[in-house]
């Protein structure tokens, strides 16, 4: 069975790539990044996914000290969606995220002959961070190709976008076909025991689950 690692981060999105990956023949392996959020239950909610879906998953601490991101200085207020302007890139931007996660991806990809990365990443309803468009991923695979032994190899290591062009709702749908378990999914950016339903985040989950007429399960659990 080919191998895949899926970047798993106890969110709607990845849950979604997570149960998609499995659907193309992958097995996959879940890299979970512990980097400082403002809290953990993102993080422990990603280990349930992962059992849940039978894939073994791998929690990578890594430090961010220099912080720069709302998502990682509980000092930095977070901001509210309804107050972006088109264009601006939001405080919870955190410095080079997906290439730092990427990075990390494919040297577990090498080191175990996997032949792709899974990253839930969505160019549509989305925050409107850099490192989340398809230019971006085309580019990030041209320097694979150049800077890896896979790459020199002329085996690559492909990175797959499953949602970069859908929307929230899309997204929910798909997931729900694949019987995706949304009620262990987390996307709030506070931690805390109900999701705030203000943050970014939680804006963009409600809108996807009101655009199809269904209630979030996940609050279904909490009620
Ligand atoms: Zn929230």
């Amino acid at each position: 069975m080919k191998k895949a690692i899926v970047l798993l981060s106890g969110g709607l999105d990845s849950a979604t790539i997570l149960y998609y990956a499995k659907t193309q023949g992958f097995d996959p392996y879940c890299l979970v990044f512990d980097y400082g959020q403002r809290h953990n239950k993102e993080i422990e909610q990603a280990k349930k996914i992962a059992k849940n879906a039978k894939c073994s998953f791998e929690v990578m601490k890594i430090s961010l000290p220099w912080q720069g991101s709302a998502l990682l200085n509980k000092k930095m207020p977070l901001p509210n969606r309804k107050l972006f302007k088109a264009n601006d890139i939001p405080s919870t931007y955190v410095p080079a995220r997906n290439i730092i996660f990427l990075s990390f991806a494919v040297s577990f990809s090498e080191a175990i002959g996997a032949s792709a990365v899974f990253i839930g990443a969505n160019a549509i309803d989305y925050s409107g961070y850099p490192d989340c468009r398809p230019d971006f991923f085309k580019a990030y695979e041209k320097v694979l190709a150049k800077g890896l032994k896979s790459g020199i190899q002329k085996k690559p290591i492909k990175i797959i976008t499953p949602l970069i062009d859908k929307t929230k709702a899309q997204i929910i749908a798909m997931g729900l076909e694949l019987k995706v378990p949304y009620h262990l999914t987390w996307s709030c950016y506070r931690g805390g025991a109900r999701p705030c339903g203000k943050c970014e985040s939680c804006s963009l989950r409600q809108k996807g689950f009101d655009t199809l007429g269904i209630v979030d399960p996940l609050l279904l659990n909490l009620n």
